[in-house]
C-alpha cells in the first residue's frame, strides 16, 4: 500500500484521510495553524468512534484507521508519498506556495492532487518544476460520504499522472469523472442555475422561498430545494463560489450572482450555521400548501436552465455527457442525469422553453446552448 499525505486538516482535508487510512494506507496529515492538528486529531477519532456505536466499523478497524495516520505539522513528513493531496485554504498564492515546497521533499513520481474547488490547476501547477505531476482531484462534502470525485487534468498534467491518480480514487470505490481545467469543472459549473434561478424567481415575485424549494423537491423529486440547499452550504460560502464563477467567466451574465444572496450575506443571515438564512431554524416553520400548477412553472423553468448548461458543458466539451450526468447525480444528488431528464422531457421542449425565456426578458442568460439548437433541428437526443 503507497503511503498517502494529505496537506490541510480542515473539513476537507481531515474527510480525505480518513477515506485513504480506512481504505488501508499509511496517511500523512499535515496542517500549520495553531491548534489545527491538535483538533483534527479529537474530530478524527469522534468520527472512527460514531462509526463504531453505529456498527459500521468495529473497534478494532476504529485502532487500526486511527493509527495509520500521523498528525503532523513538519511538511518534511510528507516525504515517501506516492501521491499527496492538498486541502488548504482557498488562495492561490498561498496553494502556489506549498505545492513548490512539497515538491522539494517528495520523489519525483510522486502525484501532487489539489482539492481546489475554484481556482485553475494550471496556475497552481506552474508553481511546480515538475508541473506535470499535478492534477485537481475535487472531492465533495462530507469526502467520506459523497461518492464523487472530479479529477482535471490542466495543460501540463501528463497521462500517467492523469491514470494513476484516478486509478487510486478509483480504488477508494469513489465515482471519477474527468472535468476540463475551466471555471467550477462539472458540478459548480452546471448547478449555478439551481440557485440564480431559483433567486430570480423570487425576485420576480413570482414566488416566495418555500414554494420555489416545495416545487423542486416534490415535483422535482430534488433532495433539497435551492434556498434549504444554500442554507444548509453557507450564503457566504455559496455567494463566493458564484461570484468567482462570473468574474472567471468573464463576466457572462448566465452567471450573474444575485444581489438577494449578496444581502443575506452581508446581514449575516448565512444558513443554519448561523441560525437564520433564507429560513429561521430557531422557528422552523412548515412548508405552506403551494399551487401544483405554478410549481411545474417553476420546476421548468429552473430545470430548462439546468439541462441549458449541461448541454453546453457537453458542447464545450468540459466532460462527456455521461460523466456530467453522473456527476450531477453523485456529487450533488440530483434525481436524474440532466441529460437523460432533457432526453425524456424532449429537447424541442427544452428549447422552446429558453426561448419564450429569452423572448420575454431579452436577457442573455437564457441563451440556449448551440448544442440544444443543433439537436432539435436534427431530431436528436443524447442517449436513446
Ligand atoms: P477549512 O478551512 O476547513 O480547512 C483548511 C485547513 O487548511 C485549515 O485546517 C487550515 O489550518 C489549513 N491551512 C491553511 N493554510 C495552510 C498552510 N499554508 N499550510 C498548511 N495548512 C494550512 O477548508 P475546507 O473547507 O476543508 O477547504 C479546503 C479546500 O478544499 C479548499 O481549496 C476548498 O476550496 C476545497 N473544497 C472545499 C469543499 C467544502 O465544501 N468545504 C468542497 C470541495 C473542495
Amino acid at each position: 500500500m503507497i503511503k498517502v499525505s494529505v496537506i490541510g486538516a480542515g473539513t476537507m482535508g481531515m474527510g480525505i484521510a480518513q477515506i485513504a487510512a480506512t481504505k488501508g494506507h499509511q496517511v500523512c496529515l499535515y496542517d500549520n495553524y495553531d491548534g489545527a492538528i491538535e483538533k483534527a486529531k479529537i474530530k478524527i477519532q469522534k468520527i472512527l468512534n460514531r462509526l463504531v456505536e453505529k456498527d459500521r466499523i468495529t473497534n478494532q478497524e476504529n485502532k487500526e484507521i486511527f493509527n495509520r495516520i500521523t498528525f503532523s505539522k513538519t511538511l518534511e513528513d510528507v516525504n515517501e508519498s506516492k501521491i499527496v493531496i492538498e486541502a488548504i485554504i482557498e488562495d492561490l498564492e498561498i496553494k502556489k506556495d506549498i505545492f513548490s515546497k512539497i515538491e522539494e521533499i517528495v520523489e519525483k513520481d510522486c502525484i501532487i492532487g489539489s482539492n481546489t474547488s475554484s481556482l485553475s490547476i494550471a496556475s497552481i501547477a506552474s508553481a511546480c518544476k515538475n508541473a506535470e505531476r499535478v492534477v485537481g482531484i475535487h472531492f465533495f462534502n462530507p469526502a467520506p460520504l459523497m461518492p464523487l470525485v472530479e479529477i482535471i487534468p490542466a495543460v501540463q498534467t501528463s497521462d500517467n499522472t492523469l491514470n494513476t491518480a484516478r486509478k487510486i480514487i478509483d480504488e477508494w470505490k469513489k465515482t471519477t469523472v474527468i472535468a476540463k481545467d475551466t471555471p467550477g469543472f462539472i458540478v459548480n459549473r452546471v448547478a449555478r442555475p439551481f440557485y440564480g434561478e431559483a433567486i430570480r424567481i423570487y425576485e420576480e415575485g413570482i414566488a416566495d422561498f418555500s414554494t420555489i424549494d416545495w416545487s423542486m423537491k416534490e415535483i422535482g423529486g430534488f433532495r433539497m430545494g435551492p434556498f434549504e440547499l444554500m442554507d444548509y452550504i453557507g450564503n457566504d460560502v455559496n455567494y463566493t463560489v458564484t461570484e468567482t464563477v462570473f468574474k472567471s467567466f468573464y463576466f457572462d451574465p448566465r452567471y450573474k450572482p444575485s444581489f438577494t444572496q449578496k444581502r443575506m450575506m452581508e446581514a449575516g443571515f448565512l444558513g443554519r450555521k448561523t441560525g437564520k438564512g433564507y429560513y429561521d431554524y430557531n422557528n422552523e416553520k412548515p412548508l405552506a400548501n403551494q399551487n401544483k400548477e405554478d410549481g411545474k412553472k417553476i420546476l421548468w423553468r429552473i430545470l430548462s436552465m439546468l439541462i441549458n448548461e449541461a448541454a453546453d458543458a457537453v458542447f464545450l466539451n468540459i466532460a462527456t455527457k455521461e460523466d456530467i450526468d453522473l456527476a450531477m447525480t453523485k456529487g450533488v444528488n440530483y434525481p436524474k442525469g440532466l441529460l437523460a431528464w432533457a432526453d425524456e422531457i424532449g429537447i424541442k421542449n427544452i428549447l422552446k422553453q429558453l426561448e419564450e425565456l429569452q423572448s420575454e426578458y431579452c436577457e442573455d442568460r437564457y441563451r440556449p446552448s448551440p448544442l440544444l439548437r443543433r439537436m432539435a433541428k436534427e431530431n436528436k437526443t443524447f442517449y436513446q
